[in-house]
């Protein structure tokens, strides 16, 4: 299927005798939002670091863009730059003001000059609603406009799959919406993504597709609708319970 851009087989992944990821099959589309679900600790956020080699997987093969990047002969740098990735705690360097946030990573790889880092840089900034905050110094922001200059950032290198590891969790409530906003604009543009959160009305809104993890494994994968009313496993129904 070349439409995949993301297709995990059989993926594992041991700390020590932990084993944490137990054989996971993950695929996501070109262009669809996959929202990863699941109880603390089932391996959501491993998952997320291995598609981008922040974690070496233990087995399994990782195929992303049709670039295979468990093999050791595949650029992991050149890779990486297609993948955005969008953490819970917003990771800026608070010494760089929101624009050399942004034009860092373009610049240093080399994939625009300065001027055009600083042009894409106010563009994004416009699309994530801080225009004014260009020459802000990441101190200066609440959490929820943090998180939105750490977003541009990621997209400051034109990824072709953004990853986002529960990223309105650190927030206060009011500064959710900002954040989930930006996320459903990106998903309308046809960014393909994944994301992990416990937003399940995001989940319902946003989502092409749900996937539930629990203990390494995924239990079920479906429609938002489907998963949310009318889960087929145990599991699924308990922990929908609680979130919900
Ligand atoms: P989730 O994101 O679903 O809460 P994680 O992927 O963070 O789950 O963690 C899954 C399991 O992997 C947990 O048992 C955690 O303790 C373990 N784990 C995660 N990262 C590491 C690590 N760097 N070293 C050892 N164990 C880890
Ligand atoms: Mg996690």
């Amino acid at each position: 299927m070349t439409d995949l851009k993301v297709n995990v087989t059989n993926l594992k992944k041991n700390y020590g005798s932990n084993h944490v990821l137990k054989g996971i099959d993950f695929k996501v589309a070109n262009n669809e939002v996959v929202v990863l679900i699941g109880p603390s600790g089932s391996g959501k956020s491993t998952l997320l670091r291995c598609l981008n080699k922040l974690e070496e997987p233990t087995s399994g093969s990782i195929v992303i863009d049709g670039n295979d990047i468990s093999d050791p002969k595949t650029n992991i740098d050149k890779a990486r730059e297609n993948i955005g990735m969008v953490f819970q705690h917003f990771n800026l360097f608070n010494n760089l003001s929101v624009g050399e946030n942004i034009m860092l990573a373009p610049v240093e790889l080399g994939k625009m000059t300065k001027e055009e880092a600083q042009a894409k840089a106010k563009e994004l900034l416009a699309t994530v609603g801080l225009s004014d905050k260009f020459d802000a110094m990441p101190n200066s922001l609440s959490g929820g406009q943090k998180q939105r200059v750490a977003i541009a950032r990621a997209l400051a290198m034109n990824p072709d799959v953004m990853l986002f590891d529960e990223p309105t969790s650190a927030l206060d409530p009011e500064m959710v919406g900002d954040v989930l906003e930006v996320m459903k604009d990106l998903a309308k543009e046809g960014m393909t993504m994944v994301v992990v959160t416990h937003e399940m009305g995001f989940a319902k809104e946003v989502a092409d597709r749900v996937v539930f993890m629990a203990d390494g494994h995924v239990v079920e994968v479906g429609k938002p609708q489907d998963i949310f009313e009318n889960p087929q496993h145990e599991r699924t129904k308990s922990f929908l319970e609680k979130v919900i």
